[in-house]
């Protein structure tokens, strides 16, 4: 009998083809595994597999994807089931439909096994911000696995479903899979349909692959991308998406932004695993040269006043009236001020104030006019870097899985795990997290960020990379 929960999801689905692995048995040997998990990682799992959702994709009728089941984030609307975005004003709320990229992975043969915990709205670092409780690290149940999309980490990482759906805004893809040391995938902005997802910040947020390996991260985004009517930023992507092969680095250019080395707050466990990656890099052929990105420095200041403005507009659709929990009050205004009173946890209410206050006519452009103008020079200086090399690198998070409780009391702290993983975002362009070594026992994540639409150079070369760490995930699956 073959090790189901050993398999990559790439190796479930051909096991699955070949007629070796029955998909049922593939579904419920994970079924059962989120079912009986004791890492808050899921807020929802399906009682059996779902009634097949088509053929999407296959020539002969049968789905690419091979049934192998997927972990959601709780924030992806799906028919049906439960979709609360890890917030108490969701409790229980049941969308009557699915998102975009839910579906088309449905139609894929990638059926929803369950829904995955989160920081509420997707705001945080840690998956503390979470109403149902915070999620544990598989690598030490007394660290956090990251967040936001800390429960589609954690579940990959210690097997409780083969692969799973994150979304991303600042870094909530690529720093939990850093944290629990798997692969995650933030795509260009545009490259999947936001359709469907609840939104935090609608002009940052994309849907992305949380898996164990990079080729398993390419085989699910390569059925997430295209353009969908649905949502007016997405577009088709402009080549196939394909499945990593390289293995060598020849010719490519990888640039360190120049004031690294310098960088405060960084562990020093961290540097060292991301320094072993680049000598590694440069023995597969690469050329490592410095580049200058003069406003990354200013990222995390210029995303803390964009991302709570959109989410405090976002937000404003939680009233009590047409979703979730409502309390009552004596009168309109008092239902209105009760339901956001109880629904919504401290860190949302936190970015509201802030968002709304940079958005008053007074501040407008002090704040969010100014942010937005950081934003375009960040674009800017990922462009003029990208002249001069192909991928930036960088470690993904300054730390490894820090303890529960340790930031809670500290929001400024917390926010700076997202230094490395904000400008992407901003400048609307793909990065991926992969895992490069351990420090201390815990994983180290490794960036590699590319141009718009370079998701199949970024693959191929985080795929070569793979190869030459050998990275063994397995402990935490144990
Ligand atoms: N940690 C960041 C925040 O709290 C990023 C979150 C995200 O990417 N959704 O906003």
């Amino acid at each position: 009998m073959t090790d189901v929960v050993a398999l990559s999801a790439a190796q479930a689905a051909r096991a699955v083809e070949r007629g070796e692995l029955d998909v049922g048995e593939l579904f419920e040997t994970y079924r059962a595994r989120a079912a009986a998990e004791d890492l808050n990682a899921f807020l929802w799992v399906a009682d059996g597999p779902p009634a097949p959702a088509g053929n999407g994709g296959a020539a002969d009728g049968r789905p690419a994807l091979g049934g192998v089941p997927l972990g959601v984030k709780d924030l992806f609307c799906t028919a049906g089931v439960p979709s609360q975005a890890g917030s108490r004003i969701l409790e229980g709320y049941r969308p009557p439909y699915t998102a975009t990229v839910v579906r088309k992975l449905a139609e894929a043969g990638a059926p929803l096994l369950g829904k995955t915990n989160q920081d509420e709205f997707a705001m945080g670092s840690s998956n503390e911000n979470s109403a149902y409780g915070p999620v544990l690290n598989p690598w030490d149940r007394t660290r956090v696995p990251g967040g936001s999309s800390g429960g589609s980490a954690a579940a990959v990482a210690a097997g409780l479903v083969p692969w799973a759906l994150g979304t991303d805004t600042g870094g909530s893809i690529r720093q939990p899979a850093a944290l629990c040391g798997i692969v995650g995938l933030k795509p260009t902005y545009g490259a999947c349909s936001r359709f469907g997802m609840i939104a935090f910040a609608s002009s940052l947020d994309q849907a992305g692959p949380l898996t164990r390996d990079v080729t398993d991260a390419a085989l699910l985004f390569r059925h997430m991308v295209g353009r969908d009517e649905r949502d007016s930023t997405s577009v088709a992507y402009p080549e196939e998406v394909r499945l990593p092969s390289a293995e060598r680095l020849d010719g490519m250019r990888l640039g360190v932004p120049e004031d690294l080395a310098t960088a405060e707050g960084v562990e020093p466990g961290v540097m060292e695993r991301f320094e072993q990656t680049l000598a590694l890099a440069r023995e597969l052929g690469a050329s490592v040269e410095q580049v200058a990105l003069p406003h990354a420095d200013y990222g995390l200041s210029a995303y803390y006043v964009l991302a709570p403005a959109e989410a405090s507009s976002n937000l404003a659709r939680f009233d009590g009236v047409r979703y979730g929990l409502r309390v009552d009050g004596d009168d309109l205004l008092s239902m209105y001020t009760r339901t956001r009173h109880d629904g919504f946890g401290a860190e949302v209410k936190r970015r509201i104030l802030i968002g709304t206050y940079a958005l008053s006519s007074g501040y407008y452009d002090a704040y969010y006019g100014r942010a937005q103008r950081v934003r375009t020079k960040i674009a800017d200086d990922f462009r003029a870097a990208f002249e001069r090399v192909d991928l930036v690198v960088t470690p993904t998070s300054p730390g490894v899985a820090f303890e529960l409780g340790a930031k809670t009391a500290d929001p400024l702290a917390m926010y700076l795990n997202d230094y490395f993983t904000v400008p992407m975002p901003l400048a609307g362009i793909p990065a991926i997290s992969i895992p490069c070594g351990l420090s201390d026992g815990l994983p180290v994540g490794f960036q590699l960020a590319g141009p718009a639409f370079s998701e199949n150079r970024i693959l191929d070369a985080a795929y070569a990379l793979e190869q030459a760490i050998g990275f063994d995930n397995s402990p935490a699956r144990a």
